[in-house]
């Protein structure tokens, strides 16, 4: 073993330990702590984020560090030996350009702005939030200056933080071709007045039953239960300590049966990931899902291609009519498959379907565009929200609440975040159509048998864990780089068969 190498260990291993200790506390606050806890175990998150910080945030490491990226060293590296310096000197090259005290500054106000934007949504105050937001933004401009690239932008850099590579020159490109596509086909769905019955799903569904049922899935999809558990919180969330112990969450409401079973299988999508990163990097920096959007791409995949797909419920349907006799009686397999993949124009991006679900996104990126451009100004910024709303989904707010109220993300100081839930999107499809070239996909899941996929999921992608990007990922299993074609495709096909769109041409 490289004998500087071995001196960095021990700062990884304790900052792999913090990371654990805390995903269990903030596993905890969000799952079983009483609610009298989150005030007392904040303050400790609070002192044990800190400490994790520091130990690999220190001159100890950044001078191993710095002597690791000599080319003389690298050659004595392992591969992820070498992934995990790169990783680690890209983290503390940012921090050094960041002033201490500022970072410290920004740090509370991030802790404090969570609860001002909860509070400001509760009470449909926009103007409540507006100067946390500004404060918010002007953090992020000034820390992108300090530490972006001479030439790049500063909505670039940020995009460039939760997607390496990404920037507003491949998203423009990408949305366009997005919106070329859905705008149309939408505006022929909404034309097409299909009538679509969804009146089972808001009938009265027993919690306990549907918490039965729900693991059932969850095991049914690949989630094993010896590695990972299941627990309920007010937002569905996935999270891990390492790849033996992953954990998710789910929430059940009593009249919508598709929330709790599309929630899971999205989770469990998150999870198989997780479950299957390979054991030799799974207590390191890079024992984890490479992006955000790669990790958005492996829930929906299992989300909507998996499960909002009519051969993966031919074998599961039965059993969901069985568990809820009365309220399912008369449903159909067809009619189900159609009520799961209605489309139609809404405000509130968690709960969008699959097709009107990435104009969402696109309105929350060209806002955040304009903001970073200074081509908008706080005060301007919820009418823009609903004019885009009008302007893409011909629906306009009625409330600040289900307008730009409705996300979390601000609050926590996430800009250029919003893409990657696209790109995850657009990942997927591509995903699923070289499973569809390389084996009969719709025939395993006609037969339940879901083993060859996980198979091709974890030697393709999965196992690597943070090791290679999302691109090198998708070069290395698909043959190209990211191809927004194959959703397009995807969505195009789909739904023209749902609706019926080309009827009139036959
Ligand atoms: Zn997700």
């Amino acid at each position: 073993m490289n004998q500087l190498f071995e001196q960095l260990q021990p700062y990884l291993d304790k900052s792999i330990a913090y990371d654990a200790a805390l995903t269990l506390l903030n596993w905890d606050i969000e799952t079983l702590a009483p609610k009298t806890a989150i005030s007392n175990t904040s303050k400790i998150i609070g002192l044990l984020s800190m400490e994790s910080y520091h130990t690999l945030v220190n001159p100890e490491v950044k001078d191993l560090i710095t002597r690791l990226s000599v080319e003389q060293e690298q050659k004595n590296l392992t591969e992820i030996q070498r992934v995990i310096v790169r990783k680690i000197k890209k983290d503390s090259d940012t921090m050094d350009k960041i002033p201490a005290k500022e970072y410290q500054d920004y740090s509370e106000l991030v802790a404090s702005s969570s609860s001002i934007w909860a509070k400001a949504k509760e009470s449909n105050r926009f103007e409540d939030f507006a100067k946390t937001l500004e404060k918010l933004i002007n953090y992020e401009k000034k820390f992108a200056q300090y530490c972006k690239k001479e030439n790049e932008t500063i909505y670039d850099y940020l995009l460039d933080k939760y997607e390496e590579g990404m920037n507003t020159a491949k998203l423009d490109i990408f949305f366009d071709k997005i919106r070329s596509v859905i705008v149309p086909l939408l505006k022929k769905i909404v034309e097409k007045n299909k009538v679509i019955d969804k009146s089972y799903n808001s009938k009265s569904y027993d919690i306990e039953t549907q918490k039965k049922f729900c693991r059932f899935l969850a095991e049914y999809i690949g989630f094993d239960f010896n590695r990972g558990v299941m627990a309920e919180s007010a937002h569905p969330f996935t999270t891990h300590l390492h790849n033996k112990d992953v954990r998710i969450t789910n929430h059940y409401i009593e009249n919508n049966l598709e929330s709790a079973i599309f929630s899971v299988i999205h989770e469990g999508g998150h999870a198989i990931y997780e479950m299957q990163i390979a054991d030799d990097i799974s207590l390191t920096p890079v024992g984890t899902g490479t992006s955000m959007g790669f990790h958005e791409s492996q829930s929906r995949l299992f989300e909507n291609h998996f499960g909002r797909n009519k051969m993966f419920w031919i074998p599961l349907f039965d059993k969901l009519k069985e568990t809820y006799k009365e309220q399912l009686n008369e449903l159909s397999l067809d009619d189900f498959i159609l009520a799961i993949n209605k489309v139609e124009p809404s405000f509130i991006r968690t709960e969008a379907d699959e097709l009107t679900y990435p104009l969402h996104i696109m309105i929350r990126y060209e806002l955040e565009k304009q903001i970073f451009s200074g081509e908008l100004k706080i005060d301007e910024l919820a009418d823009a929200w609903d004019k885009k709303y009008e302007e893409y989904l011909g629906i306009t707010p009625p409330t600040r609440t289900l307008g730009i109220l409705q996300d979390v993300h601000w609050s926590c100081g996430m800009f250029g975040y919003f893409p990657s839930y696209a790109l995850g999107s657009a990942i997927s499809a591509q995903i699923y159509s070289d499973m569809e070239k390389k084996f009969p996909i719709e025939t395993y899941l006609k037969e339940s048998n879901l083993a060859p996929i996980h198979d091709y999921l974890k030697e393709n992608f999965h196992k690597y864990g943070a090791t290679k990007t999302t691109n090198e990922l998708l070069i290395a299993a698909t043959n190209e780089d990211l191809n927004v074609d194959y959703y397009i495709t995807y969505l195009t096909k789909k739904y023209t068969e749902l609706y019926n769109l080309d009827e009139n041409l036959k």
